[in-house]
């Protein structure tokens, strides 16, 4: 079965990842700028990070006929400090002229604090001024509805169409409400914790499956690569019709995605 993870860390992943994923079916993948496992020391290293995300990745990704795609941020995580998110959030615009690059993200908060939430807005702006998709990180650490709450209502207070942003990290408690407010949602599997394959075939039983997603979020934790195609065989096993599971690991984020001009599936 052929699909797409809409969200993963590749630069946190082996050679060996892209290989067992193309042998898996996926087809292009798409990797939200975020934390790399530590805090960087200044804004010259997301500019390395940037150009990792727009020139390097690519190239590894394609090796195993892999289309690489990315959007760009600082994440909540290291957007604390204001001064130094903003001197980060300056060297955006000259990136997003990079072909691969579908729009801001993940932007959100961490720990729902004033500061996260000030460069969330500035972020929004942003994507506002270059007419950018965006994805969007909810909190996993502190109250996940309260922050969910707290980003829907900031990027309501803008101008931007909530069919362009993904809401991703949903589960059972969040996805009515994103899914209520016009937004897309995303809903990242883990291997042991939070959404597990199975939790997300509970969900699209029971929320539907229209404007919503799955995705790995792979990365330097503990994390599989492989999730997706995981959740699409256990939709298999409960005996979810083929054109279904193609719908939520193929064809919605194919719609999504395509909203962006720079996204084009070979
Ligand atoms: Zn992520």
């Amino acid at each position: 079965m052929s699909y797409i993870d809409p969200h993963i860390h590749m630069v946190s992943r082996t050679t060996d990842d892209y290989q067992r994923m193309a042998q898996a079916g996926c087809l292009a993948i798409t990797e939200p700028a975020f934390w790399a496992g530590f805090d960087r020391s200044s804004a010259q290293g997301f500019f390395d990070y940037f150009r990792q995300l727009t020139e390097y990745e690519p190239k590894r990704a394609a090796q195993f006929g892999i289309q690489h795609f990315t959007w760009l941020c600082i994440n909540p995580k290291e957007a604390d400090d204001p001064g130094f998110a903003r001197e980060v959030v300056s060297l955006i615009p000259d990136f997003l002229e990079c072909p691969n690059v579908l729009g801001i993200g993940e932007i959100g908060l961490n720990k729902n604090t004033k500061n996260e939430l000030i460069i969330l807005e500035e972020q929004i702006a942003l994507a506002e001024k270059y007419n950018q998709l965006v994805l969007v990180h909810t909190p996993h650490l502190e109250d996940k509805l309260k922050g969910t709450r707290l980003i829907m209502d900031a990027l309501s207070a803008s101008s931007l169409d909530p069919g362009r942003i993904l809401i991703d990290h949903v589960e059972e408690h969040t996805v009515t409400e994103v899914l209520d407010r016009g937004f897309w949602a995303g809903m990242t599997l883990y291997p042991d914790t939070k959404v597990t394959p199975q939790r997300a075939a509970d969900i699209i039983e029971m929320y539907g499956n229209e404007r919503i997603w799955m995705n790995s979020a792979g990365d330097w934790g503990c994390s599989d690569p492989l999730a997706v195609p995981k959740a699409q065989l256990e939709m298999r096993r409960r005996g979810h019709a083929q054109a279904s599971i193609d719908k939520v690991t193929l064809g919605n984020p194919k719609q999504f995605l395509s909203q962006s001009p720079n996204f084009k599936l070979k």
